[in-house]
């Protein structure tokens, strides 16, 4: 079997590996797209899923130029235009309300089928991207002008550069060698979707309370999408619960916030945990998405940082290219691990914080300070927005409106 040839090969079509090859295929590079599951087709009719994102105003514009925004916003989605953050006990809700930062809206909320089911149209209807599914990665061996990865069915594919998408546990990490500083919070993050007695007006609504925050974000029927962080014990109580007795404890821990909970739909959780990787680059290999890095979901801020990702690595390889440089060069790869690491890093320990502050007990000056501190400081506010909507100082140009057009002129 020949090998077939690819500036980039990317392993991973999630919802990052596919914006990046969508991105990276529009400003002219050849990709190979290496996934082991196709996603399933979005069923708009079929009740709303328990994985959903809050997409930020800077992930949309990204998704925007991979192609794949306007197939989404056609889609149920809700936009939001208000953030409450409150503790449930001394201090008075803290209010972001986007006009108030000069933004249309904070955010949107979709269900991860939806995003993953756009793209993947996207990418398999141009004929610009060569996917490779069902498949996954056997091996790697770098090289000094390219690197060869063996699939699983046997296939073999030469690269210019080699990109790690493949998720939290990912494979190419571990083969490359890269290692993870993991911390496990023994907590888990059950979802749901939840009907309240009022219907949700377009409000992501946060309470921190000791055992863990509990989120509901809007939907497009009126209904929320609930993220509750509990211990992985109590979250097993809480999976075990018949409907009835879990209504009950969700309404004492929402009380006060658009009347009762009257409806619930399945429930499940996930496990929580912060991963860095020491590097994001190395022989000719780079990683995206959680592949490089996982965050705690407090903020809503993990697929987010993904999206950046694809947006700094294309914009780093257009760039090395327009110069003539080789784009597996380190040089190249360095300028993008430093750029996405300190990013990436700042965002995971800054959510580790917050969710030490807020884990304490009862009335803990520390509790008191987090908030307080956020909601007397003009400056930090603003600053918290500014990276939560993903248009910051060291935002991706294709994050703050620049198009892959603008983006391969200059
Ligand atoms: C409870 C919870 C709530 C969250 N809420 C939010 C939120 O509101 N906003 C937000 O920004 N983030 C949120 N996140 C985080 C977000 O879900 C993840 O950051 C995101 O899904 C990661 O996407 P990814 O494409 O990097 O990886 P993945 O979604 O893990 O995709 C990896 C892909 O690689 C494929 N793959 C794996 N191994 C191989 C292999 N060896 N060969 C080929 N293919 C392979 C997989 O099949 C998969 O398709 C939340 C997370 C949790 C747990």
């Amino acid at each position: 079997m020949s090998d077939s040839h690819y500036d980039v090969a990317i392993i991973g079509a999630g919802m990052v590996g596919s914006t990046l090859a969508s991105l990276l295929s529009r400003t002219g590079f050849s990709v190979a797209l290496v996934e082991a599951h196709e996603p399933q087709p979005f069923d708009a009719e079929a009740e709303t899923g328990l994985r959903v994102s809050a997409i930020s105003p800077g992930s949309a514009a990204v998704l925007e130029q991979a192609g794949a925004w306007k197939l989404i916003s056609a889609q149920r989605c809700r936009p939001y235009r208000r953030m409450q953050v409150e503790d449930g006990m001394e201090l008075d809700p803290l209010l972001f309300d986007a006009p108030v930062f000069n933004l249309e809206r904070l955010g949107t909320i979709i269900e991860n089928a939806l995003v993953q089911w756009s793209l993947w149209q996207v990418v398999s209807a141009g004929g610009q991207v060569d996917i490779y599914c069902p498949d996954m990665l056997d091996g790697i061996e770098p090289g000094q002008k390219q690197s060869r990865i063996t699939l699983k069915s046997g296939k073999r594919i030469n690269a210019e550069l080699v990109v790690g998408a493949d998720g939290a546990s990912s494979e190419l990490r571990k083969a490359i060698g890269i290692r993870q500083d993991y911390r496990a919070y023994n907590q888990h993050g059950l979802v749901a979707v939840v009907g309240k007695q009022k219907p949700n007006p377009g409000v992501a609504w946060q309470r921190f309370m000791p055992g863990g925050p509990l989120a509901f974000l809007p939907l497009a029927d009126g209904s929320s999408s609930i993220v509750w962080t509990r211990s992985s014990i109590e979250a097993q109580r809480l999976l075990a619960l018949d409907n009835d007795a879990f209504m009950d404890e969700l309404d004492s821990a929402s009380s006060g916030w658009l009347g009762r909970v009257e409806s619930c739909g399945p429930r499940a959780a996930f496990p929580l945990s912060m991963r860095l990787s020491e590097t994001y680059a190395a022989q000719r290999t780079v990683l995206v998405g959680d592949a490089a890095h996982v965050v705690h979901p407090l903020a809503g801020q993990g697929v987010n940082l993904g999206f950046l990702d694809a947006a700094a690595l294309t914009e780093t390889l257009v760039r090395a290219r327009s110069s003539g440089i080789d784009i597996g060069a380190a040089g190249v790869l360095q300028k993008y691990d430093r750029w996405r690491r300190a990013e990436s890093e700042a965002m995971a320990f800054g959510m580790h914080a917050l969710r030490s502050f807020f884990s304490h007990d009862g009335l803990s000056p520390l509790r008191r300070i987090g908030l307080a501190l956020v909601k007397r400081s003009w400056t930090a506010k603003d600053m918290f927005l500014q990276k939560a909507a993903g248009t910051g100082k060291n935002a991706p140009k294709l994050a703050t409106g620049v198009t892959l057009q603008e983006l391969m002129r200059n």
